[in-house]
C-alpha cells in the first residue's frame, strides 16, 4: 500500500479551528475520550475471546499512556481488536468525523450554560485530540489474520486533510499519537497527566498505566539486625486506575471494612469514615449500580454537596448530580453507575425524564428502606447513628413525601433528657399528660437545655416530657410534621408560662384586683422597655416565680426561619424586632410586696431585681444590665 492522501469532508466547513476554539475551556476531556475508546477495542477483543472468536492468548491487555517532553508527544496505546485500512476509513474518517461534525453543529447553537452541561457529558469522541494537538497520528492493526488486514498508519494535521499508509506495527491494537502543540503543552507535565486519569479514568475496566513508582519489596531470606524482614526499593510501571471497582462486587461478598477502604479510595483527602452505606444494585427496568455513603455530620459544619461521582460504565461523567437523586439526597457520598441516564442532554430536560425519575424514586426508596433495615435490626446502634443522620432524614421528610410515608416509621425524637422515641411511641407517652383542656395533644420542645433550663424544669414539675430540637432543620422540621399531625401542636417551653401553653382548667383566683394590677404595671412599665416587653398577669400559685419572660411561638418560628434564610414572607422587611412577654405572677408574694412598699427607691429595687432575675433565668441578661444586677445583689444581700 502506498500513501493515500484524502479529505475528510470536503462537504461542509472545516471544523477544526471550531474545535480547537469553542471548545477550548474543556479540552482536558480529550484524554477521557482516547482511553475510554483503548478501553472500548480492549473490551471489545475480550468479548470476542470469550466467545471462541479469537483464539489466540490474550496477553497483557493493560493500556499504555507515555509523555515524550522531548517529541511533544502523548501516545494512549492498547492492545485491543485494532483496526484494518477500511475500517480506519469508516471508523475515523467518516463515522467519527460526521459525530464530531454533529457535535460542533450541535454545541455552536447551544447557550453558555447549555454548553457546560453537555461538554462535561457528552463526548466529542477522537476528534477531540484536535483540541490540544498540531498533528495526530494513529498506528494501527487489526486483530482479524489474513487478508488485507495490515497495519495501517493514519495522520492528519488538524486540517481537511488526512494520508494513510502502511504500518509496520506488528501486534494487533492501536496507539494514537498526539503531536501537542504549544499552547497546550502542560498535557505533557506528569502531574497533570496523573490529574487527569485519576479524574476520569480512576475505575475503568482495564488496567492502565502511567509512570513508575517506587515500592518497598521484601528481599527473600534477608533480615535485619532486630529479626525484621529487609526491604529495597523497587521501582515498576504504575497502575493509575482500579478496573475493578466495590459497587460492581455482589454485595452479599462484601465486608464493612471493604466499603470503608473504597470510601478512602474515593476521597483520599477525607479523614472522617462513613456512618454507613447502601450498595445499589439493579439491572431491571434500568441499569444502575452504585454505593452511597452517609458522612458524618460535625456541628457548624457546611454540608458539603455534590460528593457524589456519576459515572457510565465506569467512566466519570460528573460530580454533580443534581436532577438525578433528589435533592436530600445530594448530600450523601459515593458513585452512582448507570449507562441509562442520558448523558448528552440538559439538566431541564434531565429532571423530567422518564428514566430520571424512575432512578430517582428507586434511590429515594433504596435509602427509606436501608434505614428502616437498619433501624429493625439494631435501634440501639440506630439511635446512636441519630444525632449524625437526622439532619438527611428530616430533610428527605420535608421535601420528598414518598419518603416522609416510609420514615415516619423510624424517624426519633429525643427528648432533653437524651432518650429516643418514634412518633408513635413518643405520642404514647404524652397522650394523656399532654392534651390541653380541648383535648388537643401539645409538643413541648426546647432547642437549647441549657438556655432553658428553667422552663424545662416547669414543664417536668408538671410532669411534662420536653423535646430537644437543637437541628439546623427541626425548625422547618417542626412546621412540617405539625401539619401531618392532628390535632397537636408545637410550643417552645418558653413560648409562655407552661399553664398558658397546656392550659388545663380554669384560671386560680387572682390576689390581686384589677386596679392593684394597673398599679403593678405602672411600676413595672417605668422599669422596663416597653418596645420590647409587653406586661401580663396569669394567677400562678404562689410558689411560682413572681415573673417570667416569655416568647411568642410564632413570631420566634419566624425570627428562627428568617435567621436561616428560609423566612420568605418576612424577607425584605429588615428584620423583625426582639419582642418579649413579661409574665409577671399575681399570686407570688413579692408582687404584693412590690405593693405595700411605700419607699419608690426601694419599690424601684425590687421591681429591678425580680425582672432581672425573670431576664437571667431566659438567658437575656447581659453587659451593663448585667452588671447593675451584680452591684444591688450585693447590696441587698449586705
Ligand atoms: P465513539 O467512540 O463514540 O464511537 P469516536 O470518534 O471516539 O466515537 O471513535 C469512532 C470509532 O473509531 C469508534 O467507534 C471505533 O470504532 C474506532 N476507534 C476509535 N479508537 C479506537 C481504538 N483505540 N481502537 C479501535 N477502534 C477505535
Amino acid at each position: 500500500m502506498t500513501t493515500q492522501k484524502g479529505t475528510i469532508n470536503v462537504k461542509t466547513e472545516n471544523i477544526f479551528p471550531i474545535i480547537k476554539k469553542f471548545l477550548y475551556s474543556d479540552h482536558e476531556i480529550f484524554l477521557r475520550e482516547l482511553v475510554s475508546n483503548a478501553v472500548d477495542a480492549t473490551q471489545k477483543l475480550k468479548t470476542l475471546a470469550s466467545m471462541g472468536k479469537f483464539n489466540d492468548d490474550l496477553g497483557d491487555l493493560t493500556i499504555h499512556i507515555e509523555a515524550d517532553k522531548k517529541k511533544k508527544t502523548l501516545t494512549i496505546r492498547d492492545r485491543g481488536i485494532g483496526m484494518s485500512a477500511d475500517e480506519v476509513d469508516k471508523y475515523i474518517n467518516q463515522i467519527a468525523f460526521s459525530s464530531a461534525e454533529e457535535f460542533v453543529k450541535k454545541f455552536k447553537t447551544k447557550s453558555e450554560t447549555e454548553k457546560n452541561a453537555i461538554i462535561g457529558r457528552f463526548g466529542l469522541g477522537f476528534y477531540s485530540s484536535f483540541m490540544v494537538s498540531d498533528k495526530v497520528e494513529i498506528r494501527t492493526k487489526t486483530y482479524k489474520k489474513g487478508g488485507a488486514t495490515k497495519a495501517v498508519h493514519w495522520e492528519c494535521d488538524g486540517s481537511p486533510d488526512y494520508s494513510i499508509s502502511e504500518d509496520k506495527k506488528s501486534d494487533h491494537g492501536t496507539e494514537i499519537i498526539l503531536h501537542i502543540d504549544e499552547e497546550n503543552k502542560e498535557f505533557l507535565e506528569d502531574h497533570k497527566i496523573t490529574e487527569l486519569l485519576t479524574k476520569y479514568c480512576k475505575f475503568l475496566p482495564v488496567p492502565i498505566q502511567f509512570g513508575m513508582e517506587t515500592i518497598h519489596e521484601p528481599i527473600e531470606g534477608e533480615k535485619d539486625k532486630d529479626g525484621n524482614q529487609k526491604t529495597e526499593e523497587v521501582s515498576r510501571p504504575k497502575i493509575i486506575n482500579n478496573p475493578d471497582p466495590l459497587w460492581k462486587k455482589t454485595p452479599s461478598d462484601l465486608k464493612d471494612e471493604d466499603y470503608k477502604a473504597f470510601y478512602r479510595e474515593l476521597y483520599p483527602y477525607s479523614f472522617d469514615e462513613p456512618l454507613f452505606q447502601i450498595h445499589l444494585n439493579v439491572d431491571y427496568p434500568f441499569n444502575l449500580t452504585g454505593i452511597l455513603y452517609f458522612p458524618k455530620v460535625k456541628k457548624d459544619y457546611e454540608l458539603q454537596r455534590n460528593k457524589i461521582q456519576l459515572y457510565s460504565n465506569q467512566v466519570f461523567v460528573t460530580d454533580s448530580v443534581e436532577g438525578i437523586v433528589p435533592e436530600f439526597l445530594t448530600l450523601l457520598h459515593g458513585v452512582i453507575d448507570s449507562p441509562d441516564i442520558p448523558l448528552n442532554v440538559s439538566r431541564s430536560y434531565l429532571q423530567s425524564d422518564q428514566n430520571v425519575k424512575k432512578i430517582s424514586s428507586y434511590i429515594t426508596r433504596k435509602v427509606a428502606d436501608k434505614l428502616a433495615e437498619l433501624f429493625k435490626s439494631d435501634r440501639k446502634a440506630f439511635e446512636e447513628k441519630w444525632d449524625d443522620i437526622k439532619i438527611f432524614i428530616e430533610y428527605g421528610m420535608i421535601s420528598e413525601p414518598k419518603f416522609y410515608d416510609k420514615a415516619e416509621k423510624f424517624v426519633l425524637l429525643k427528648n432533653t433528657e437524651g432518650k429516643y422515641f418514634t412518633f408513635e411511641e413518643y405520642k404514647k407517652l404524652i397522650g394523656e399528660t399532654q392534651k390541653d383542656k380541648d383535648n388537643k395533644l401539645v409538643y413541648l420542645y426546647a432547642t437549647n437545655v441549657d438556655e432553658q433550663f428553667s422552663y424545662i424544669e416547669s414543664a417536668k414539675e408538671r410532669g411534662y416530657d420536653v423535646l430537644l430540637m437543637d437541628g439546623v432543620l427541626d425548625n422547618h422540621f417542626i412546621q412540617n410534621i405539625e401539619q401531618k399531625f392532628e390535632n397537636s401542636s408545637f410550643a417552645r417551653v418558653d413560648s409562655n408560662t407552661i399553664d398558658k401553653i397546656i392550659v388545663k382548667e380554669e384560671e386560680a383566683p387572682s390576689k390581686l384586683d384589677d386596679k392593684q394590677k394597673d398599679q403593678v404595671k405602672e411600676v413595672i412599665e417605668k422599669h422596663v422597655d416597653k418596645a420590647t416587653f409587653e406586661v401580663s398577669f396569669e394567677n400562678m400559685s404562689e410558689s411560682e416565680m413572681p415573673m417570667t419572660i416569655t416568647q411568642n411561638e410564632f413570631m420566634r418560628r419566624m425570627k428562627d426561619m428568617e435567621k436561616v434564610g428560609g423566612g420568605g414572607m418576612m424577607m425584605g422587611m429588615g428584620g423583625l424586632p426582639d419582642s418579649y412577654n413579661l409574665v409577671v405572677n399575681t399570686n407570688n408574694s413579692l408582687i404584693s410586696k412590690v405593693l405595700e412598699e411605700k419607699d419608690e427607691t426601694k419599690q424601684g429595687e425590687l421591681v429591678s431585681q425580680m425582672l432581672d432575675l425573670a431576664k437571667l433565668s431566659k438567658n437575656l441578661l447581659t453587659g451593663k444590665d448585667l452588671n447593675d444586677f451584680v452591684k444591688r445583689s450585693i447590696d441587698l444581700i449586705g
